[in-house]
């Protein structure tokens, strides 16, 4: 049966001389493998290769069980123009896809963490520098985390229930425990890393971001990548890009 969405390309692979295997992630099917025969043809029937960040409507037989879709159709559209002439948003962009490819399953819709990836594409290609860029990876990242159900707990300790404030002084976050954790508790569990209190702020209220300066943004987005690489016991391959950029 062919079914139709909207999707982006996360990843593609040559297949053959002459064809692709292209991972997208589509509003309603979520994250889908397609064969795209032909698609490197001089008459593509898609237009050309499939490109990374390509984005359009798409049509596609329903996959069984292991077995990849067939693409039959795919508007390729180049919407996301920011990120190819800037590194800091194309870097954001590629650690986004690594980690929306690695949390989520095949055929598992998410259409609210589509559109906050659609949107994030948009904007980080808008950012002229690093702050601007993580202002707007961080968002993404822990909507990721709500969608496959893994939010953190980030207004109290997990451990004590004490609600944060600014009083905290000190304040951990802890990847197995998946929260924050306090002064009085944290001597408890090994597995954490301290981060500052303005850190905490943010976290805690996601409105503080847009006004962060780039410092603790970059310590948030480390906490991030440290709770990332426990989930996926590795670090994102494309992380360091993000960390050094
Ligand atoms: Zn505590």
């Amino acid at each position: 049966m062919l079914k139709k969405d909207e999707a982006v390309c996360i990843r593609t692979v040559d297949y053959s001389e002459t064809s692709q295997i292209v991972t997208f992630f589509g509003r309603m099917a979520g994250k889908i493998r397609a064969i795209a025969k032909g698609s490197k043809r001089p008459k593509s029937p898609f237009g050309g290769p499939i490109e990374m960040f390509s984005y359009g409507p798409i049509v596609f037989t329903e996959s069984r069980g292991q077995r990849l879709s067939v693409l039959t159709e795919f508007e390729q559209r180049n919407i996301f123009g920011g990120l190819r002439s800037n590194l800091f948003a194309l870097n954001g962009a590629y650690l986004a896809v690594e980690l929306l490819g690695s949390l989520t399953t095949d055929s598992d819709p998410h259409p609210q963490l589509f559109d906050s990836f659609v949107q994030f594409l948009q904007n980080s290609g808008q950012a002229s520098d690093r702050a601007g860029l993580l202002a707007r990876l961080v968002p993404f990242q822990l909507d990721l985390l709500r969608e496959v159900g893994t939010f953190p707990v980030l207004d109290h300790c997990i451990n004590c229930k004490r609600a944060f404030n600014n009083e905290w002084g000190e304040v951990y976050f802890s990847s197995s425990l998946n929260g924050l954790v306090c002064r009085d508790c944290e001597a408890s569990f090994v597995d954490k890393v301290k981060i500052s209190p303005k850190s905490a702020v943010c976290l805690n209220d996601l409105k503080h971001i847009d006004s962060a300066d780039e410092k603790t943004l970059a310590e948030i987005e480390k906490a991030l990548i440290y709770h990332f690489t426990e989930i996926l016991n590795h670090p994102p391959r494309t992380a360091k890009y993000v960390l050094s950029s």
